[in-house]
């Protein structure tokens, strides 16, 4: 498959490019003058040369957020102004959309039309949410009761102060939208960044450095070191300056994170993978649980962590359901994310194809039956169909373990109580679907439900004011609304007696 539709002028810029470290307000080579190359996954060519930052460029990133945060005009900002930057970055995004979406259709694979219509304006919603919680992160009075100091008067009061320097490492799954979900609360609590993107999707990240400079954020405050996850990555999640670490990705990496993060007990966030339960109940409107069904599962190829991999649905509709998910599975228009009518484009890089034709491979061994898809598309590019498999067995691989590419499991349920404990049953517990006409059915099992999002008749509804992230493996803490701002807050209590 070629891409049809001319790579812009912009994206060109970038592929001789090879310096991308955004460091103290300056675009720098790697200190050791290497670059890497980013391919474009939906025809394995090369779309850009990038520079290689490792730990020296992460050391030094990490002493320019320092600098910016010690000293800089960044702390002694109101938050009035620093939210008014960050409102002026929400607008940036914006006018520049066209653009921002291209060099993510293009280095994600990911389909134009899907990241113009919700990554680019989720990513600048995002910012302009939390411009809003810059001015609001306000302390509180208290009357502390001191038993060994009788008759003593206090006046007390809380500040909620920056945590510091703070280290990111982002995925490839949603490149620009998951540094705007990392940046965001870090900006509007006064914290400094140096932001690690994901090997595979630097390029929008590295524009948006651009941005957020011709949107008057001062030298130092983000810094942006591209390089690969086992060298630069690495580095930051152990680095001595760096105050709190907060990653989203795999959950294996998750657990090296948090391991380096204890020489210095930096703070951890973590976002981290899913296997998330989408369930149907037979009093369900079925056709839109079906829609439901398949758009939790190949938006965005199937590369979304919350994605809604195993569907259970109750035994007497189990056919209709799983037949009408497999029609719409054939029916998805895969091809070049450029081409206007695609619908799902290839994964992202040959390694997260080989990741998913191999659990593919190990399906088919244990006896699933593929009543849509089950294999790769011929290249060149990482394209592999849309895919329905049944006749699984609880402790399969496909039914256990993150596939992350286009793969839904399906299995059958006879009631609450045995859907709930099946549904349960995974080490994550990021999200879940439950298609229901009951509403008491429907909140009850909300409760019931080890998730950190729970949709009602409908699936994939993200938005800068809800939280997000996961029980059990799936992480520690949340990003977006209020609750993310405690991440990047330390609480100090002052005691003045009176
Ligand atoms: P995937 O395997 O699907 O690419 P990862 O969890 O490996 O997902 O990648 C998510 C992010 O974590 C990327 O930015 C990647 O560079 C980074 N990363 C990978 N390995 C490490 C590591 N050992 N330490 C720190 N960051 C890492
Ligand atoms: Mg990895």
């Amino acid at each position: 498959m070629a891409i049809a539709t001319p790579v812009a002028e912009r994206t060109r810029h970038f592929s001789s490019s090879a310096r991308a470290l955004l460091i103290n307000g300056e675009f720098e080579q790697a200190s050791s003058g290497k670059t890497f190359d980013t391919v474009n996954p939906a025809s394995g060519e090369v779309l850009a040369s990038i520079a290689e930052g490792d730990a020296q460029d992460i050391d030094r990133a990490v002493r320019a957020a320092r600098r910016a945060f010690e000293d800089g005009p960044w702390s002694r900002m109101t938050p009035s102004e620093r939210g008014r930057i960050m409102h002026r970055i929400g607008d940036l995004i914006m006018e520049h959309a066209d653009e921002l979406a291209e060099l993510d259709c293009l280095d994600n694979g990911k389909p134009l039309t899907i990241a113009r219509a919700a990554d680019i304006p989720l990513a600048a919603d995002l910012f302009w949410y939390m411009a809003g919680w810059a001015t609001k992160l306000n302390g509180g009075t208290i009357n502390p009761s001191v038993p060994y100091m009788p008759g003593a008067e206090f006046h007390a009061y809380s500040l909620r102060e920056p945590v510091g320097v703070v280290g990111q490492i982002i995925p490839w799954n949603f490149p620009l939208l998951m540094a705007a979900w990392k940046l965001g609360p870090a900006l509007a609590t006064g914290c400094t960044v140096v932001l690690k993107p994901a090997e595979q999707t630097p390029l929008s990240a590295v524009r948006l450095g651009e941005l957020m400079l011709e949107a008057g954020l001062p030298n130092g405050v983000v810094n942006i070191v591209t390089g690969y996850g086992e060298t630069a990555g690495a580095a930051l999640a152990a680095h001595p300056g760096v105050d709190k670490i907060a990653f989203t990705g795999s959950t294996e990496v998750g657990k090296l994170i948090a391991k380096a993060a204890t020489g210095n007990l930096k703070k951890v966030s973590l976002e981290l993978g899913g296997k998330s339960p989408n369930i149907i109940f037979s009093d369900a409107d079925i056709p839109a649980a079906i829609a439901g069904a398949a758009m939790g599962i190949f938006f965005n190829q199937g590369e979304v962590c919350s994605a809604g991999t195993r569907l259970y649905v109750q035994q007497d509709r189990f056919d209709e359901v799983v037949e009408g998910v497999a029609k719409a599975a054939k029916a998805v228009k895969v091809g070049p994310g450029m081409n206007a009518d695609t619908e799902m484009g290839p994964l992202v890089s040959r390694e997260q194809f080989e990741r998913v034709t191999g659990y593919l491979a190990k399906g088919e061994q244990a006896g699933n039956r593929a009543l849509a898809g089950g294999h790769a598309i011929d290249g060149p590019g990482y394209f592999v169909e849309p895919t329905v498999l049944v006749d699984t067995k609880p402790d399969d691989v496909v039914v256990r373990e993150e596939i992350f590419g286009p793969v839904i499991v399906a299995l059958p349920f006879s009631d609450v109580d045995d859907l709930a404990r099946q549904a349960n049953d995974s080490e994550y517990g990021l999200a879940a679907g439950v298609w229901t006409k009951d509403i008491s059915k429907a909140h009850k099992l909300a409760k019931r439900l080890k998730a950190g999002t729970v949709w009602v008749n409908t699936y994939n509804v993200y938005s800068a004011e809800l939280p997000f992230g996961g029980f059990k493996q799936s992480g520690w803490g949340r990003e977006m609304g209020e609750e993310v701002l405690s991440n990047y807050l330390e609480t100090k209590s002052v005691i003045v007696q009176l």
